[in-house]
């Protein structure tokens, strides 16, 4: 589904992103993790095509097209889902009528249902988008748009922090319930490794100045938590 070919990218011509390669098929799961500042956010944005985020070389392909030179609606369009790590607050739009917007024929009965999956309070649909939301209110709505989108590829990007444990529970199982009922594949940025107790991935990534250092099955996890990321740096690992 998704293909990245020797990227490299820059962001005011400071490098960031040096050789990634990643392939994420249909119906898998992948997970990426990394220490703060490796460029975990900035493989999500250059993916969605955000201003700036430079592409000095290399491919995006999706489903066989290559999108490094579409823009973010286009890419967003051909169902390109990113839940971005610090959720913006827009002023003077209502929730609902974000959503309402968001989706053509979308109808009211149905973001109310998928309010209610999510346990989000119905009164917040008529205040303005996130605006003094808290944390775990505002990646709900993330997750609410998803569900309204219905995209083929889904990347999150820090979902889980900072949430309450009942809170990644919810968002997890609808994560769960929508894999299982949709064609997609997800990329899922996270620094819990508590994670493989929510979601089961494929592959599991780690990214370290701007590197895919280290792609493995979910143990790696393991690893992580018992030893940190510098584990990970030594030339030779045999798992
Ligand atoms: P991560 O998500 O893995 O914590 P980021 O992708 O946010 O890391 O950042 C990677 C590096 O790029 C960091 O050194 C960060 O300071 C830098 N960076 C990100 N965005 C910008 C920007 N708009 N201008 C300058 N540097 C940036
Ligand atoms: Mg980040």
């Amino acid at each position: 589904m998704l293909k990245i070919n020797k990227l490299y990218t820059s962001i005011k011509n400071k490098k960031i992103l040096k050789n990634i390669n990643l392939n994420i098929k249909n119906n898998e799961i992948h997970i990426l993790m990394g220490p703060n500042g490796s460029g975990k956010s900035t493989l999500s944005y250059t993916i969605t095509r955000k201003p700036y985020y430079n592409i000095i070389k290399g491919d995006i392909i999706f489903n066989k097209k290559k999108i490094n030179k579409l823009s973010s609606d286009k890419i967003s369009k051909l169902g390109i889902f990113l839940s971005f790590q610090n959720p913006i607050e827009i002023e003077g739009i209502t929730m609902l009528n974000f959503l309402k917007n968001l989706k053509k024929n979308i109808k009211y009965k149905k973001i109310l249902k998928y309010s209610k999956l999510l346990k989000i309070n119905l009164d917040n649909l008529h205040r303005f988008f996130n605006l003094g939301f808290s944390g775990g209110e505002k990646k709900k709505n993330e997750i609410l748009q998803l569900l309204i989108l219905k995209p083929k590829l889904i990347i999150l990007d820090e979902i889980d922090s900072g949430l309450d444990i009942d809170t990644i529970k919810i968002i997890f199982n609808i994560l769960n319930y929508y894999f299982l009922n949709n064609k997609c594949s997800i990329l899922i940025i996270t620094h819990n490794t508590n994670i493989i107790n929510y979601i089961n991935p494929n592959l599991v990534h780690i990214l370290n100045k701007g590197k895919i250092i280290f792609s493995g099955k979910k143990k790696i996890i393991n690893y992580i938590e018992k030893y940190g990321y510098k584990f990970f740096n030594k030339k030779r690992i045999c798992i």
